[in-house]
Order: structure tokens, then sequence, then C-alpha cells
């Protein structure tokens, strides 16, 4: 019998996580603007410690055993015709190609500021970009933060605490920051970036300078529309959480309103058999939050199962975000659960146990040792 194809349409954390759980099972294609798996998690220690970051966060695919048996085709996504089942894309010579599938899995992501851009780059241009950006904070005497999410959150601390003799501020609109997190998180939070120096600005929401897409440091004087004296720093890090979902490839009637793939629970795309929707992709729930509630998995078990004619399952979104906020720090890692509360797994542990056993062997099913950054 033929096995069935699945065509994984972006290759970023769900997507590989989907790629390894469906490559035992069926043929898998993958197509992916980026030669690599790189994350758009921990925002923080990439920019202040990038080679730390890669080691975990920058999968070249050829480290991932379980991707030895996918088919990866570098290029754009431009185009999807669902009744002949075929997915378009162009390559980097410009050169088109052309993928049938039996099951399509829409898993392409956002963009948000520089550091996550559907572009297609070499593993070199991906080592220069991380290293322009380090290198731009690393040389300023002193960097504003703009921003109240995870991602302005975690910048702010990592760096703060990778060059304690910086000036970082961080602004951001409400009165506190992290509103999609449980308040007990935010407090605790507050208190480490007091400790660490961080000069904390609430009430403050930023003039995005007109045509400016926030995807660049800059270092021109940040302008208040909330009435404040304009602030100056010599690097502005925006982290403004301008997320624009990846899916001009897409024909507008798979998306809601925003831009986003509508999906029914099942993570599927309503009526259109065998095509899937997962990650920050899929309009889920207002957080979109199945790409860290193990979409993936959910996703690969649907595919099998419709495949089979089995029954499907369905996604279930908790109503808080939860997570690592500031990635792995030297006392080790704190996870934060969405009633509020955290737990903090210390070095050794992270180290020796979760990273090797949990992540490398239980999530990506064994990678292959060797920092792309180093
Ligand atoms: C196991 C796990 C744990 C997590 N833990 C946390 C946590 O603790 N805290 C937290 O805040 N978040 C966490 N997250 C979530 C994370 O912040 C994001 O939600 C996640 O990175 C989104 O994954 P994604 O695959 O939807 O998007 P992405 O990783 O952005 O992948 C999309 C991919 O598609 C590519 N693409 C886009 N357009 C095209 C195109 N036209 N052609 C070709 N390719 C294209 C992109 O370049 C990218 O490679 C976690 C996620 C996972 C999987």
């Amino acid at each position: 019998m033929n096995r069935k194809r699945v065509v994984i349409a972006g290759l970023g954390d769900t997507g590989v996580l989907t790629a390894i759980r469906l490559s035992r099972h069926t043929d898998v294609t993958g197509i992916s603007v980026k030669p690599a798996l790189v994350s758009g998690q921990e925002l923080g220690v990439r920019l202040s410690r990038p080679a730390d970051w890669a080691r975990d966060y920058w999968l070249p695919f050829d480290r991932l055993r379980r991707l030895d048996s996918v088919r990866i085709v570098q290029a754009t996504l431009t185009g999807v015709d669902l009744a002949a089942r075929t997915v378009f894309g162009r390559r980097a010579d410009g050169a088109p190609t052309a993928e049938e599938y039996d099951a399509l899995v829409i898993s392409s992501g956002v963009a948000n500021g520089f550091w996550r851009q559907p572009t297609l780059q070499s593993a070199a241009e991906i080592g220069a970009g991380l290293r322009a950006a380090h290198e731009r904070l690393a040389g300023a005497g002193s960097i504003i933060v703009v921003g109240g999410g995870a991602a302005a959150v975690s910048s702010a601390a990592n760096m703060a605490t990778t060059w304690p003799d910086k000036r970082i501020d961080l602004y951001f609109p409400g009165e506190r920051a992290l509103l999609a997190y449980h308040p007990r998180i935010w407090r605790r939070i507050q208190n480490r970036l007091i400790d660490l120096g961080v000069g904390l600005h609430p009430g403050h929401r930023a003039e995005v300078p007109v045509g400016f897409a926030g995807d660049e440091i800059t270092g021109e004087p940040v302008r208040w529309s909330t009435g404040q004296p304009p602030a100056s720093a010599e690097a502005v890090l925006w982290a403004v959480g301008r997320v624009q979902p990846n899916t001009d490839w897409l024909p507008p009637e798979l998306l809601d309103q925003h831009g986003f793939v509508r999906v029914t629970p099942e993570l599927r795309v309503p009526d259109h058999r065998g095509v899937f929707a997962v990650g920050d992709v899929a309009a889920t729930d207002p957080l979109r939050s199945s790409a860290r509630n193990r979409g993936d998995a959910l996703v690969a078990h649907n595919i099998r199962a419709e495949f089979a004619g089995r029954r499907l399952r369905s996604y279930r979104a908790p109503d808080r975000r939860w997570g690592s906020l500031l990635g792995i720090q030297p006392e080790g890692l704190e996870v934060f659960l969405p009633t509020g509360h955290a737990f903090r797994l210390p070095s050794w542990s992270v180290e020796r146990v979760v990273m090797p056993g949990f992540v490398r062997w239980g999530m990506y099913r064994g990678v292959r040792e060797n920092n792309p950054l180093q």
C-alpha cells in the first residue's frame, strides 16, 4: 500500500515537532525558508548570550535524527491549490516547486520584530543576523526596551544580567507588564527587574514611527502618545508585539478577519478535509496557544486518525499564558504556571536531565551535538 504523503508548510517550533511525530508513519515533506529550526523562543537569551541560545534554539535539520527520513525543500511558500492538493513554493534560485499531499499542515507561524521573519536564509546569514543584533546591543551604553510582553520583559532581564553596567529601561503602556499572564507572575518578575537595576516605566505608550515595522534596533529618541517627554538611549529594542501571520500564500477564505487560519477544535481547517493548522498561525483561541500546549502531538494524532477513519481529538486551550519567561539562567530554569505559581529547576538538572533527557530525547527524539554558533 502506498504511504500517505504529508506536507508540512513551515518548519518552525511546531512544524518540526509535527514532522518528527509523523516521520515514521507517513512520507513527510517539509517546506522551510531556513535550513534549520530557528526558534522564536527566548528573545532575551538570544540577544544577550547568542551562543547559549543557539545551542538549544538553532537546530540545523541534519542534527535532528528523526528528520533523516523527511524530505526538506528550502523554499518560500507561494500558494496552495486545495482542489488539486498541491502546495507551491519558490526556491532561492527562483525555481518553482510543487508538492502534492494527502494531508497538509499549515504551520507558517507569525512574523515579529527582526528576530522572526519568514525570509530565505543560509546558515551563514542566520549566524550573521544573530551576531549583528548582539553586537549592536553589546556596544550600547544604554538601552530602552519598548513593550510589555514576554519578549520585552525577557530581553530587559537577560540584558541586565549579562551587562550589569549598562543603563536598561523598560517602558510599557499598562500599569503592569505581562498582561496575558497571571498577575502574580508580574509581581515576581518586577522584583527581579528592580534587583537587576532595570528602570521600570509603566503608563508609556510609544509612538511607532510612520513606516517603521519595529523590525530593527533604532537609536533615535522614543516619543510617547501618553504625553511624557521623549526618552533616549544608544539602542532601542522594539518588542511591541506587532505579530503578522505568515499567511499571504493562503487563499483568503481560509483566514479569519485578522489573517490567522480558521480551525475547528480538531485543528482542522473547516470544509477542507486533510488540511490542518497549528502553532501561532492557527486561530484556536485568543492567545493562539497551540504551539506551547502540544498542538503538534494533536495534529499528528488527528492526521493519522483521519487516514485510518478513527475519531479525531479536540484541543483545549488554557486561558492564561504559561511557560518559561526568562529562559535558562545561571541559577536554573524558572517555569511559570497558568495559576501564577512558579517552580525552579536547578541548573544541574537543566543541564543533565531536562535538556538532554526531556528536550533532546523526549521531544526531538535525538539530537546530534554541534553548536552552529561556535
Ligand atoms: C515545546 C514548546 C515550548 C514552548 N514554550 C514556551 C515558553 O515557555 N514560553 C513562551 O513564551 N513560549 C513558548 N512556546 C511558544 C513559542 O513562543 C511560539 O508560540 C512558537 O515558537 C510558535 O511556533 P510556530 O511553529 O507556530 O511558529 P514559528 O516557530 O515561527 O514557525 C513558522 C515557520 O514557518 C516559516 N515560514 C513562514 N512563512 C513562510 C513561507 N511563506 N514560506 C516558507 N516558510 C515560511 C517561518 O520562517 C518559520 O520557520 C513553546 C513552543 C513549543 C513548541
